[in-house]
């Protein structure tokens, strides 16, 4: 069973651990760097970005996670889980770091502010049509060709991709774990 750890510093870290819980994988929280041993996989959940960003740094997590993931352990960002991985961050604070795993460009809350967040269905290759939530969500304005688009959406301006892969490292917009739907987490949990 693959042991798949769950990174809990602020966000919606409760929701990951239960729809995990319902996967056959042993879901471990992760506070600090020593957490992160013997893992097969990492789910960075949303939340704040800034306040994750911060929160890895001062618990040492931050330089531990960049080693293992240029290494090729499996990772996946969700919402600010995905401006974390992502190589550039549009309409971030200035000192903004991320991980630079993903080679996408995110604007934060790029569809819109919190009055602005919506449903809707995600159509994910492979998969079939998840139920989207999109809160606050980032938008993915630049993607290279070594990013495998997994899903689109359009929200009125054209396609953005809202869940994306490349080799080890996973990013998607919205919450799939605010649903009843584990079919995203489950891609991630059969890919380690
Ligand atoms: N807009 C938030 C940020 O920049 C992310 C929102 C979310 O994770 N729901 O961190």
């Amino acid at each position: 069973m693959p042991r798949v750890g769950v990174l809990a510093l602020q966000g919606d870290v409760r929701e990951h651990v239960s729809m995990l819980q319902e996967l056959d994988v042993d879901v471990v929280r992760v506070r600090h760097p020593e957490d992160l041993d013997n893992l097969d996989g990492l789910v960075l959940p949303g939340g704040e970005s800034t306040t994750i960003a911060y929160l890895l740094a001062t618990s040492g997590i931050r330089t531990t996670l960049e080693e293992k993931i240029n290494a090729g352990f499996s990772v996946m960002g969700t919402c600010a889980g995905l401006i974390l991985l992502s190589r550039e961050i549009l309409g971030g604070r200035s000192d903004q770091w991320s991980y630079g795993a993903l080679d996408i460009s995110v604007r934060r809350n790029g569809y819109g502010r919190q009055i602005a967040s919506f449903e809707s269905p995600v159509e994910v290759k492979g998969v079939g049509v998840v139920p989207g939530v999109f809160i606050r969500a980032p938008k993915i304005e630049r993607w290279s060709d070594e990013v495998e688009v997994l899903a689109m959406l359009d929200h009125g301006d054209g396609q953005h991709p809202v869940l994306v892969r490349h080799a080890n490292v996973w990013g998607c917009a919205f919450h799939p774990e605010l649903t009843l739907d584990s079919r995203v987490h489950q891609l991630f949990t059969d890919s380690l």
